[in-house]
C-alpha cells in the first residue's frame, strides 16, 4: 500500500511563497490503478513527486510499501527508488542518443540485470508495446505514441513495484492516449505493479479506480 500523511510542500518563488500541496492524507491499495486528477498547478506533479522521493516534503511522512521512505538515508532512498519505482513523463524524456531498446534496457543495466535475461527482457517489452520493428530506431524517429509506449516499456522493464505517471496522455490525441493508458494498465498487471497517474483529463482519469481529485494543493474527491 502507499500511504501518504499529511504532505505538505511548499516552494518560494517569483510569486512568493506558493503551498503546492496542503496537508494531504489519501492512501492507494497494492495493486491499485489511482488518478490524480486535477487542472493544471493543482499540484499533481508535486504529489507524484512527493510519492516517488523525487521532492521532499516539508511535513508529513509517505509510506511505499511500508517503508517510510524519507526517513531513509539519501544513498538507500536511490536504492529503492533504482529497484522499486518507475516514472513515465508528460513528453517520455527518453535518452535521444540511445536506441529504443537501449532506452528499455536503461533501468536493467542500472539493477544488474545483464546479458541473456537482459536481451530477452527487452524482446518481450518490444513485443509488448508492439514496436519490434522499431529496436534499433532514435527517439526522433518515432511518433509521440510510439515514444510513450516506449517509455511505459522502460518505466516497468525491471518489474518496480510502484509505477508513477505523470500526465502520460498530455501530448497525445485522444485514441492514442487511451491505447497507452491501457498498455500501462496491462503491463502493471502483468508486472504486480501498483500504478499513480496524475492526468487533468477527466475521461483518462475515470478509467482509473480509485479517482483522487486535487484542487489547490487538497484532495477534493476519492472514490
Ligand atoms: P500540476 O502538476 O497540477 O500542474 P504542480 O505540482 O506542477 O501542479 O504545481 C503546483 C503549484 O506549485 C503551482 O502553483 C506551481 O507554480 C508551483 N510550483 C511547482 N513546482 C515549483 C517550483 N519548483 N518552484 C516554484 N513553484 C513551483
Ligand atoms: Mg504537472
Amino acid at each position: 500500500m502507499i500511504q501518504l500523511s499529511h504532505i505538505t510542500k511548499s516552494f518560494r518563488s517569483g510569486r512568493g511563497q506558493v503551498k503546492a500541496i496542503a496537508d494531504v492524507t489519501l492512501s492507494v491499495d497494492t495493486g491499485r490503478f489511482a488518478a490524480i486528477e486535477g487542472v493544471s498547478g493543482s499540484g499533481k506533479s508535486t504529489l507524484l513527486h512527493c510519492i516517488g522521493g523525487l521532492e521532499t516534503p516539508d511535513r508529513g511522512e509517505v509510506f511505499c510499501f511500508g517503508t517510510s521512505i524519507y526517513r531513509l538515508t539519501a544513498a538507500k532512498l536511490s536504492l529503492f527508488q533504482r529497484r522499486h519505482l518507475g516514472f513515465i513523463f508528460q513528453r517520455g524524456n527518453l535518452l535521444s542518443y540511445l536506441t529504443v531498446a537501449e532506452n528499455i534496457g536503461l533501468p536493467l543495466t542500472l539493477n544488474g540485470i545483464a546479458g541473456t535475461a537482459r536481451a530477452k527482457r527487452i524482446e518481450a517489452l518490444l513485443a509488448d508495446i508492439d514496436l519490434k520493428p522499431a529496436a534499433m530506431a532514435l527517439p526522433h524517429e518515432l511518433s509521440g505514441g510510439e515514444i510513450q509506449r516506449v517509455s511505459v516499456a522502460r518505466a516497468i522493464a525491471h518489474h518496480p513495484k510502484l509505477l508513477l505517471a505523470d500526465e502520460p496522455t498530455a501530448s497525445l490525441d485522444t485514441a492514442t492516449g487511451q491505447r497507452v493508458v491501457q498498455l500501462m494498465r496491462d503491463l502493471g498487471k502483468d508486472y504486480g505493479c501498483t500504478i499513480i497517474m496524475a492526468t487533468h483529463d477527466r475521461d483518462i482519469a475515470d478509467t482509473a479506480d480509485p479517482v483522487i481529485g486535487l484542487k489547490d494543493g487538497q484532495v477534493v474527491t476519492d472514490s
